[in-house]
């Protein structure tokens, strides 16, 4: 939108990706060179009829840069704004943006967007969605990416006769930025979405998902503990720039997550911690062995057991039925 001020529909502003009420999406592929005839500004009748109630999960960059707008530590910032949830159609905990008593974005005054400078994803990208495709047989290659539009009936923007390319629309309202600093976090919780619920993630790995994406500050102290750089390699360079830089942090927490939760090696755990738990698993394979191995041998005894317990009834049976012949 290219409004000083801008605000964006209730209930449907979504994450790209992530769903969106579908009757009011237009059933058309977008690409960047599509045209877009709309415009946001403090004029339209409609002007912050959007800013809730409304679904807004925040992505770990929003948090970051609203929270260094409002110049708050992000424990603050969590329990002031927002308000857990899960990630759509995922088992991975998030945060959304908590609306106030009246259902309204706790950002938004008659004025417009308070947080206009470092607004959410979301915020940006309305009225304009994204969309990820695979085509069958193209595993291994890309995603292709398109575009489309939401057109909901209270959204005047749509009647305003200004026009411009989606490629435009994503410069003017900063979205390559968030696309950019959001892509591996994003990818992280598509790659979990693609599994299903069917596929549970233990207690201590969502708490772990909830803390990288949300608290830098708990994760930047987690870190630098003394366990965490004993079991990972980081060297000194990356170290040094996590421990001032916010933004370094935030995509080092992404390499954590994707390798903590799908086992990419986009951290390397250290070779004797590596070792340890090759010891680990080679010690627990033998005690297993020996464990089957005893039950075997159990087993055979029982058999045996049993064997001389019916020898012994057939020989009394036979005993028995001569002492009844002699009779
Ligand atoms: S953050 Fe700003 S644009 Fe987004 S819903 Fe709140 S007031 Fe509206
Ligand atoms: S034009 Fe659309 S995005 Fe802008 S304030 Fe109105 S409803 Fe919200």
């Amino acid at each position: 939108m290219s409004a000083t001020k801008k605000t964006a529909p209730a209930d449907t502003k979504t994450l790209p990706g992530f769903e969106t009420n579908p009757s009011h999406i237009l059933p058309q592929k977008l690409t960047l060179e599509s045209t877009l005839k709309f415009r946001c500004h403090p004029g339209v009748s409609c002007f912050t009829a959007c800013c809730g109630p409304v679904n807004i999960i925040l992505t770990p960059y929003d948090i970051l840069r609203i929270r260094r707008g409002l110049n708050l530590p992000a424990e603050e910032f969590l329990l002031r704004f927002t308000t857990p949830t899960y990630l759509e159609k995922t088992d991975l905990p998030g945060v959304k943006l908590h609306m106030d008593e009246n259902g309204r974005c706790p950002f938004v005054t008659p004025e417009g967007c308070t947080i206009y400078p470092y607004r959410p994803t979301t915020c940006r990208y309305y009225p304009v969605g994204m969309s990820y495709f695979h085509a069958a047989g193209s595993e291994g290659s890309g995603a292709e990416e398109f575009y489309f539009l939401v057109k909901e009936p209270h959204c005047k923007g749509h009647e305003e006769e200004h026009t411009q390319t989606i490629r435009e629309w994503r410069i003017d309202q900063g979205i390559d930025e968030s696309d950019e600093m959001n892509r591996d976090w994003m990818e992280i919780v598509m790659r979990r979405k693609s599994f299903g619920l069917q596929a549970t993630l233990s207690e201590p790995a969502k708490k772990m998902f909830f803390m990288a994406s949300t608290d830098l500050d708990k994760f930047r102290s987690f870190v630098l503990s003394a366990s965490f750089l004993d079991t990972y390699e980081v060297d000194e360079e990356t170290l040094a720039r996590i421990k001032e830089d916010d933004v370094a942090l935030m995509h080092f927490a992404n390499k954590y997550l994707a390798s903590s939760l799908f086992g990419t090696r986009t951290l390397k755990i250290k070779a004797e911690k590596v070792k340890e738990r090759a010891e680990r698993i080679k010690q627990d394979q033998a005690n297993a062995e020996k464990r089957a191995e005893e039950t075997y041998k159990e087993l055979l005894n029982d058999h045996e057991q049993l064997k001389k317990q019916v020898a012994e009834k057939k020989q009394r049976d036979l005993e028995r039925l001569k002492k009844a012949k002699k009779k």
